[in-house]
């Protein structure tokens, strides 16, 4: 009831806003960006992972030659995150896992483990009474199904995510996402893409040049899927990040990874949706933990046990201070 409260008040707000700006007179073009952001009611969040790619290969590369996509037509629609860290174990399980529950986790890699806290799955579904194919996890990587849902007894399994995975390659991963898309408007999902993981372990130069580049490209028609769709169009936020980097080229090269190396640690975050800010780069630290609060905010729910500092700096206006401001 509460959640539905504060939805109708952002509504009410932004009906004012929309109107009172009717009467104003046009806005010079160097305007300040509108101050008017709030999560949409009914807001959708996708996290968008690619697993293993280097910073030096992505965005840390002046070029930008293997990243057209995300450098020329996502990046600036929203904000590219230059300061982004795993800073707990470089690895695909932990690294999941840590942006699920916002703690930083230290599990088995082979997904023997679960967190031992609630995922962003279950405290969705719970707190919504969500449906389980509301919520949603997809990857070529089998083993990620030990992050669909943690130990916790009061959560667990009757609230975790539904689990597409075993994906045949990253391209089948996105044609299952845009499926789940259309089939369920899922408002909570997690596709995570394997193959620059997968090249990179093959010590396969070429091989993980060349999936960086689709997956770039499928993160480009994920986002214009979601602009083409009611049910996301206005209202859905895009996180694009990593699990882990890999071993700087003093460390091993890019083959492997899962030391505390700067090539690990350092991934990226680009962020776009409603209210964030747009052509925006901030070299603000963060790291994955501060990932689960950030959209269980966005999506109007509490996840208690998370930890993890604030990501508002990366919206216009911090939608805190709007449900602060929408408080009588
Ligand atoms: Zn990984
Ligand atoms: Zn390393």
């Amino acid at each position: 009831m509460k959640n539905a409260t504060l939805r109708q008040r952002y509504a009410t707000i932004a009906l004012l806003l929309f109107f009172s700006g009717c009467h104003q007179a046009p806005q010079p073009s160097i305007a300040p960006e509108p101050a008017a952001q709030v999560p949409p009611a009914d807001a959708r969040v996708i996290l968008f992972v690619i697993d293993g790619p280097r910073w030096t290969e992505i965005f840390g590369d002046s070029t930008h030659a293997h990243i057209p996509g995300m450098w020329n037509t996502l990046r600036p629609q929203g904000t590219l995150c230059t300061n982004f860290r795993n800073e707990g174990w470089t690895l695909t399980i932990p690294g999941h896992a840590t942006m699920l529950t916002g703690i930083w986790q230290h599990l088995n890699n082979q997904g023997l483990e679960r967190p031992k806290q609630p995922t962003l799955f279950e405290y969705y579904r719970k707190q919504r009474n969500a449906p389980p194919r509301d919520a949603v996890i997809l990857s070529m990587k089998t083993k990620l199904d030990a992050v669909a849902y943690g130990l916790d007894s009061l959560y667990g399994e009757p609230y975790g995510a539904s689990v597409e995975v075993g994906d045949s390659n990253d391209v089948e991963t996105y044609a299952h996402l845009i499926t789940h898309l259309d089939a369920d408007s899922p408002h909570l999902v997690m596709a995570s893409f394997s193959q620059v993981d997968l090249t990179g372990h093959a010590n396969n130069w070429a091989g993980y040049l060349r999936h960086i580049e689709i997956v770039d490209s499928l993160a480009v028609l994920t986002w214009n899927h979601l602009q083409a769709n009611p049910a996301y169009a206005g209202k859905t936020y895009l996180f694009i990040t990593s699990d882990h980097g890999r071993h700087d080229d003093a460390h091993g090269g890019f083959q492997n990874h899962g030391d505390d190396c700067e090539g690990c640690r350092h991934i990226p975050f680009l962020a776009l949706g409603p209210g964030i800010r747009a052509g925006n780069v901030t070299s603000t630290h963060h790291t994955q933990q501060d990932i689960c609060k950030m959209v269980a905010k966005l999506l109007g729910i509490t996840a208690g046990q998370a930890e993890g500092e604030s990501f508002d700096d990366i919206f216009q206006t911090p939608p805190q201070a709007h449900a602060a401001a929408a408080s009588p």
